[in-house]
């Protein structure tokens, strides 16, 4: 390529102006974007010029779709163009549902699928309570895998036994089957502290740690490696990845219409079309098909009492007002 000329490439690491853009032969570069309006986040995939320090970032190319963070100016995003959100809960420390419920509809938002993986299998009644705290968001068809994210020798432990829903326990460590759901996908996996994410990436890419303090030195000389989202590829092929963000993002919801909400909660959406009036906030009106399923008691169209309190408090935060 002539010097000078227009590039393009991936964004496969960011800490905050700057960024590592790795190119089609697999190169990678330091680069920052040419202008302060011009946001640039791990999966964009951007047009740059070499320049004998570091690239410029010209433009980002059309996102399939991007996360929002949760900041002050409510307009950050932190990740774009995924396949998957990879939720990692662990049987402890015991998980928030609410925290649950923010990322499932910032993926629903996002049109980005999620697959929740319980981590720490191997211990026995705490990992069976936290697996039937997820029994609901199976009966909803969210995907939800078991896993034991630790290696153990010569033989894993065995999972305890499977309880109801579609998903069934394996009877190895969980690993292939994850796995098997990685496969041709750009995955973001995020979890609260302590559900071994770190402990699962490192089997999952093996020297991603060492990889991550080189790209950091590269970027910040040794500032914090955990500040930075990274793009890791799980295959020679570049066709399967791994994205790291630190923490468990507060994920920002702002930019969802509190109207829309109940249609990205699927134990509630079914019920909208039951409702009286067609802008029903579902939160008093008479003839309300969610309100009656709340009250329903047991079966399997009732929304639980928690489900229905993370969409009213969801709804007051977005903005919405009973009308
Ligand atoms: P992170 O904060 O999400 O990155 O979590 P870490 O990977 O640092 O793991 C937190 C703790 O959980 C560490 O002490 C790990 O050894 C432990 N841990 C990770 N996976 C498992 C597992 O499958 N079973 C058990 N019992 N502990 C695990
Ligand atoms: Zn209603």
């Amino acid at each position: 390529t002539a010097p000078g000329a227009l590039q393009e490439g991936l964004v496969v690491s960011s800490h905050g102006r700057h960024c590592v853009v790795e190119t089609a032969d697999g190169t990678r570069v330091r680069c920052h974007p040419r202008g302060k309006k011009l946001e640039v986040v791990v999966g964009d995939r951007v047009q740059w010029l070499p320049s004998q320090d570091e690239g410029s970032i010209e433009r980002t190319l059309p996102r399939r779709n991007w996360l929002y963070r949760q900041d002050e100016l409510r307009t950050k995003s932190f990740a774009a163009n995924l396949d998957q959100v990879l939720i990692l809960l662990a049987a402890e420390p015991e998980f928030s549902e609410h925290q649950l419920a923010r990322a499932l509809i910032a993926c629903e938002a996002a049109h980005i699928e999620p697959l929740i993986v319980l981590n720490k299998a191997d211990l026995g009644a705490l990992f069976a309570r936290g697996w039937q705290r997820l029994a609901p968001y199976r009966a909803m068809g969210y995907a939800v895998l078991p896993l034991a994210a630790k290696a153990r020798h010569p033989h894993p432990n065995p999972l305890p036994p499977a309880g109801e829903g579609a998903n069934s326990l394996p009877t190895d460590d969980g690993l292939a089957a994850l796995d098997e759901r990685l496969q041709g996908r750009a995955t973001l996996i995020l979890g609260p502290s302590g559900a071994g994410k770190s402990t699962l990436i490192n089997r999952l890419v093996p020297g991603a740690q060492a990889a991550t303090g080189e790209l950091s030195q590269a970027l910040n000389s040794g500032k914090h490696t955990t500040t930075s989202t990274t793009w890791y590829w799980l295959d020679a092929a570049r066709r399967s990845a791994l994205i790291d963000s630190p923490g468990f993002q507060e994920f920002g919801l702002h930019h969802i219409d509190p109207m829309q909400l109940a249609a990205y909660m699927p134990d509630i959406r079914p019920h909208v079309a039951e409702c009286r009036f067609y802008n029903c906030t579902h939160l008093h009106e008479p003839g309300c098909g969610v309100i009656s399923a709340v009250k329903s008691g047991s079966g399997a169209h009732q929304i639980s009492a928690s489900r229905y309190k993370i969409y009213s408090d969801l709804f007051a935060e977005l903005g919405g007002r009973g009308t």
